[in-house]
């Protein structure tokens, strides 16, 4: 058998072709498979996607026509189920920062924020409060996750109220941080296990005369970045959008031409501002869209906006997240990034440089290529399982990045069976074949293993593992893996 493969750079996918000599009849065989990098589908809007699917798509069925060529399925459907399974984790694709990291930002392009003391330990906590002026001091919980205000903790003795407490002395301050900090704080964000709190902000509190709300957002539907305003602030703007939607303003910002003071004046009157915080407005409608361009943001959501009762506008609360893929041109945004807020799986993963995303289902998966993982994760689908992950070994893995990402996949207590395909381009197969021996060696087995083996070295690779005398599974082909691995599992 002779495999080659070759890759028409067709930016943001890429088709891979593979021809292969069937040893049955010794007919060269094409197998086409389509070819999305993860970089392409988060980086692009998700309609740019779509349609660079569909030109490869319209290409693969040509393929179809003129030969007899194996088409991995592949559903758009889920692949925008995937890419949004993508966008709701943190790490990978979209950084998340704490409030207080975001104020920060926001005041250095010139945002009015109140002053603020971030506190790590408890007993540091006087001496931070004591520096703010008062005579109100707002505690606040820092976790990667919205609606602190009416949380509540786990523990009894963090005491009965939430995440955001309002206190009148650097005392009572000192002590709701030192009530706050190590207990588990539960918000509808973060689900019933909470988030346990090792941060606190103490801020200088303000005197509210009207919350409102505003965000910025990258816009699927016109590719641009949108302004999202409303009179309702302080409240889940999802609920607003459901029962009050007249009351939401939201308009893109053509890129040609940029932010506009009238896109400023705009929000401005539909907030219902006046004298200088009109003017305020259209000065800082203007610096956040600046910083939100010009660090890469995906969103950022200032929930509440406020007028004080001296009649200035205030950020009051920053929610800020940033495209992933676009913090290797931002090192001082890259270290703002709390590691401690992340899926250990995933954070392991990134350390080994793999796309590793965990998802609910029940069959991991080890795959090189991005394609590839789709198409397998697809398959498993059809033939009745969920896939446990989406994970893409890449082009280039050595031994001990195979190994790294087995013990990935068999930390997830979910994992009931295993399946790894691989297809061996640029990657050979003896070297996966040694990686999984290794991996299995050392974390053990404790759940069925299917392993599916195609391309450079593949003979090589097959005796590794027939002589390495564990309990795996061959498969031949991709069908014929996942049916595997499903009855294994299934029954
Ligand atoms: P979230 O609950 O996680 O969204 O946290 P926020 O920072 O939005 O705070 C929740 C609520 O606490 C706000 O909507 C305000 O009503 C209140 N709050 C926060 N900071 C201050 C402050 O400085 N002064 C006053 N009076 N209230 C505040
Ligand atoms: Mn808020």
């Amino acid at each position: 058998m002779h495999c080659t493969a070759k890759r028409s750079h067709n930016s943001p996918s890429r088709t891979l072709l593979t021809f292969r000599r069937l040893p049955e009849t010794g007919q060269w065989r094409r197998e086409s498979l389509l070819w999305i990098t993860l970089e392409a589908v988060n980086k692009a809007r998700v309609e740019f996607v779509i349609t660079a699917v569909n030109r490869v798509i319209t290409k693969v069925e040509k393929y179809r026509k003129c030969a007899s060529s194996m088409i991995f399925p592949l559903n758009m459907g889920k692949l925008y189920a995937y890419t949004r399974c993508n966008r709701s984790k943190t790490g990978q694709f979209l950084m998340n920062i704490h409030e207080y990291q975001a104020k920060a930002l926001l005041r250095s392009y010139g945002a009015p924020v109140s002053d603020g003391r971030v506190v790590l330990k408890a007993d540091e906590a006087k001496t931070a409060a004591g520096e703010l002026d008062g005579p109100l001091w707002v505690v606040k919980a820092q976790i990667h996750a919205g609606g602190r205000g009416k949380g509540s903790f786990k523990e009894a003795d963090a005491g009965e109220k939430g995440g955001v407490r309002l206190t009148k002395s650097v005392e009572e301050a000192a002590q709701e941080a030192k009530k706050m900090l190590g207990r588990t704080l539960v918000t509808h964000q973060t689900g019933p296990a909470g988030k346990q709190v090792n941060r606190v902000y103490i801020e200088d509190g303000s005197g509210i005369e009207t919350e409102l709300y505003l965000a910025l957002l990258v816009d699927r539907g016109t590719s641009r970045v949108s302004f999202v305003c409303s009179t309702e602030g302080g409240m889940d703007i999802e609920e607003v959008a459901a029962a009050t939607p007249e009351k939401i303003l939201s308009f893109s910002v053509d890129p040609a031409t940029g932010y506009q003071p009238f896109h400023g004046r705009r929000i401005g009157f539909t907030l219902g501002l006046e004298g200088k915080a009109m003017k305020q407005c259209v000065g800082l409608m203007g610096l956040l869209y600046k910083a939100f361009i010009e660090k890469d943001m995906e969103m950022l959501e200032i929930n509440p906006l406020i007028v004080t009762d001296g009649g200035d506008l205030k950020v009051l609360d920053a929610k800020v997240s940033f495209d992933g893929n676009a913090m290797y041109r931002h090192a001082d945004i890259a270290e703002l990034r709390d590691t401690t807020e992340e899926d250990a799986k995933e954070l392991q993963a990134s350390k080994y440089d793999l796309n590793y995303i965990a998802l609910d289902g029940e069959i991991g998966c080890m795959v090189n290529g991005a394609g590839l993982a789709m198409a397998t994760m697809d398959i498993i689908k059809l033939y009745g399982a969920e896939p446990a992950n989406f994970l893409d070994v890449g082009g280039g893995a050595t031994k001990e990045k195979v190994t790294e990402a087995f013990k990935i996949i068999t930390s997830d207590p979910q994992v009931k069976g295993i399946l790894v395909n691989i297809f061996g381009g640029i990657m050979r197969c003896d070297v996966i074949a040694e990686g999984v021996i290794a991996a299995v060696k050392e974390v053990g087995l404790k759940v069925p293993l299917v392993v599916r083996l195609e391309g450079t070295n593949v003979e090589k690779g097959k005796e590794i593992i027939r002589n390495s005398g564990l309990d795996v599974i061959a498969a031949d082909d991709l069908k014929d893996g996942a049916q595997k691995i499903v009855k294994a599992v299934k029954g």
